[in-house]
């Protein structure tokens, strides 16, 4: 047995007091976890520089020389002590602000030392504070190779805690060893994907011997950590595909037939088509589905989802369709309701503004069978809700709601229904394996035909009188005009204030027009009227916060002004860009934002002015952001925060890893062959208790 297991106290340099810190700072608890906390970056310190090559802006320079005198200024707790230090070049200030009293006696003058530390500039000399000292102990000695970096915290720091003592202690978690450390992968993928035992990783992760064994160390421990996300992930899919029947949708019938004949408002698009088709394919296999389907703002999901709505009515069940605000539900109530109803089909609306009589008599309706569809906000997973005999659901928009309210979904019904979750909010390849792991996914990548990719500009603030002209003239055209104001939490008094000075100063400057107006605050039937007004043009700008941002259809508006577009991220000002472009009239989408503005914040305006492509954005606002917050990611697949793989810059390590992971999945679902009972192992350390796939939550 391996000592990995011991209690971090024992290990050298650590003792009970450092212990509880590193518990409650760092969630360190063994030796074994120490080990795998990994340094953020290494220096190099083979190198000498000479102090006249130093400059202000090196995070660090390595020096050797000699200390010529000692000086110390100022009194009491500003006491500070100056290490006048030279190599023949130039002088250098060495200054600590504590252990004063030490420095003296410790370093002794003209004896020669390497100096490690940041250079900072005071007027034309450089001072560096609390350097690393080490004596020179023959002639040319001097440091060898990478030095690794670790993240420690204020606490810890108090606690001397430090990256350099965390050198120390990795010195000690090793010198515990009494053998090497276990694989945690089976011999044949360590030779498939070319990787270096976890031993050898793990030494040369926290002491490179070499720029490429540290390579290789991060290969390696990129890979383990992918890898095993992966196994999760697919093991767990593998399982529940194999463990859960679905219902049988064997049939297309009198509704999907009647509406496609004499109904289909326009051809489908050969996306629409495709995925139509795979989802039929799923519905029929006898196995529960669960799919995500995803295309760009516009690409018509909704109509998909209506068809397959539509499967499920033929073959006797009922449907529901999850949105996330009241003015998208109601949205699609009115288009399915235009759409279905002379077919003879019962839908109904229910959101939290639905009325308690209102809502009694719906749930007795869905009860009995009377209601074929039902729409709604999350006020349709509340257990007051139960069907006859649900077979398909549809959540629309998912990255606004959670999994877990997935989940609640599943238990509407003794079998889990088949389940669509569509999102607009395009997901780059490698969050999506990560964290949509567990979803067979479908993708409309095809808008359909006719229409003109939206124009997209950004203007200053200090010039809104152009845009004005040019957002009348439109208008006179018999266009339709959005203007958006953000509107966050934490400044909500402030933003609000802004919407209405806005909303004054819009009314004002067009007297011709009709303006509506809509926040999050205002009351659903307020909300209501508003959005009538404005679908049925008799308003033709609609000053409003992001409550408009998702899903909301009106073809005619062209026009999408985004005020303090600096404030919103990426993915948002893409989707309120989504809310023009939907008709045959040119669109145009106006970001607004004063002159100062971040390098950051530039660079997201020239990427929403270079591409209409949701995929394109979605990938610049990873690198941007980093995935930093992957949303949701307990129940996903994620058991653990990424250590030291990141998905942007790591694809192609998590791209092999999943290969791996399939085949293995593929021959051997349950990790029982004796070659996997270490992946099984490893598996369960990580994931706890949540590693059983035989449970289904
Ligand atoms: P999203 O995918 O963003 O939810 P919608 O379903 O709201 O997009 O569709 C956007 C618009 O495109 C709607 O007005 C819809 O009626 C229309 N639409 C959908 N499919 C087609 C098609 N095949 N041809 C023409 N217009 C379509
Ligand atoms: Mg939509």
């Amino acid at each position: 047995m391996s000592n990995l297991q011991t209690d971090i106290q024992f290990v050298p340099g650590v003792g009970p007091q450092r212990a509880s810190i590193l518990n409650k700072e760092l969630d360190i608890f063994t030796l074994e976890d120490l080990l795998r906390y990994y340094p953020y970056r290494y220096v190099d310190r083979s190198r000498l520089y000479y102090v006249h090559e130093i400059e202000g802006t090196m995070p660090y320079v390595q020096l050797k020389g000699v200390i010529k005198s000692f000086e110390t200024f100022g009194e009491g707790r500003k006491r500070r002590m100056v290490a006048h230090f030279t190599d023949g070049t130039g002088f250098v200030d060495l200054v600590w602000f504590q252990g004063v009293r030490f420095v003296e006696s410790k370093y002794k003058l003209n004896k020669e030392y390497i100096v490690f530390g940041k250079p900072s500039q005071f007027g034309n000399k450089y001072n560096i504070a609390h350097p690393d000292i080490e004596e020179c102990k023959t002639p040319n000695y001097r440091p060898e190779g990478l030095f690794a970096y670790y993240n420690t915290t204020e606490k810890m720091k108090r606690s001397y805690l430090n990256s350099k003592t965390f050198n120390k202690l990795m010195e000690g978690a090793f010198s515990m060893l009494k053998e090497s450390i276990p694989e945690s992968l089976s011999p044949y993928i360590l030779e498939a994907a070319n990787l270096i035992s976890l031993h050898d990783a793990l030494e040369n992760i926290h002491f490179p011997k070499t720029p490429i064994l540290l390579r290789d160390a991060e290969i390696r421990l990129k890979f383990e950590e992918l890898f095993f996300i992966q196994l999760n992930i697919l093991g767990y899919t593998a399982n529940r595909k194999e463990k859960l029947k679905g219902f049988f949708f064997q049939k297309v019938g009198h509704y999907l037939n009647t509406f496609y004949k004499k109904h289909l408002p326009f051809e489908l698009t050969n996306a629409q088509k495709r995925v139509i088709k795979e989802i039929r394919y799923d519905t029929a296999s006898g196995k529960q589905m669960n799919r995500l389907l995803q295309g760009d703002v516009g690409s018509g999901k909704t109509l998909v989802a209506l068809m397959l709505m539509l499967i499920s009515l033929d073959n006797g069940f009922q449907a529901c369709l999850m949105a996330p605000t009241e003015i998208l539900a109601s949205q699609h109530f009115a288009t399915f309701q235009e759409t279905l109803s002379y077919m003879g089909v019962k839908i109904a609306l229910l959101t939290g503004s639905t009325r308690k009589k209102a809502r009694e008599k719906l749930h007795a309706e869905l009860l009995s069978g009377e209601i074929d569809i039902l729409i709604g906000t999350h006020a349709l997973i509340e257990d007051t809700v139960n069907f006859n005999n649900l077979g398909f659901v549809v959540i629309d928009e998912q990255h606004r709601f959670g999994v877990a309210q997935r989940a609640k979904l599943w238990a509407k019904n003794e079998h889990p229904p088949h389940i669509l979750v569509m999102t607009a909010t395009p997901i780059p390849r490698t969050l999506a394996m990560t964290v949509y792991g567990d979803l067979d996914v479908s993708v409309i990548d095809e808008l359909p035909p006719g229409r003109k990719p939206v124009v997209t500009a950004h203007r200053y603030e200090q010039k809104r009188g152009a845009l004005y002209q040019f957002l009348r003239n439109e208008i006179k055209k018999g266009r339709q005009a959005y203007i958006v104001f953000p509107l966050i939490e934490e400044s909500e008094k402030i933003d609000l204030q802004n919407l209405e000075d806005g909303y004054l100063q819009i009314k004002e400057m067009f007297p011709e027009f009709t303006v509506s107006k809509m926040h999050g605050r205002m009351k659903p039937a307020e909300k209501e009227e508003e959005m009538r007004k404005f679908v049925a043009n008799e308003a033709q700008i609609m000053v409003s916060t992001t409550v408009i941002e998702v899903g909301v259809n009106v073809p005619n508006a062209s026009m999408m002004i985004i005020e303090s577009a600096q404030r919103f991220g990426l993915s948002q000002l893409h989707q309120l860009r989504g809310r023009v472009g939907r008709g045959a009239e040119q669109s145009y989408c106006i970001l607004v934002t004063p002159y100062e503005l971040s390098a950051d914040t530039r660079k997201r305006m020239e990427i929403m002015t270079e591409s209409n492509d949701g995929f394109v954005i979605a990938e610049a606002d990873l690198k941007l952001r980093g995935p930093g917050d992957l949303g949701g990611t307990q129940q996903s697949g994620i058991p653990f925060n990424l250590r030291i793989a990141d998905l942007v810059r790591d694809s192609n390590i998590l791209y092999k890893a999943r290969e791996v992971a399939e085949q293995i999945i593929e021959t051997d679902p349950s990790l029982e062959k004796p070659e996997h009972i270490v992946l099984q192992r490893q598996l369960r350390k990580l994931m706890g208790n949540r590693y059983d796939w035989g449970r289904i939550s």
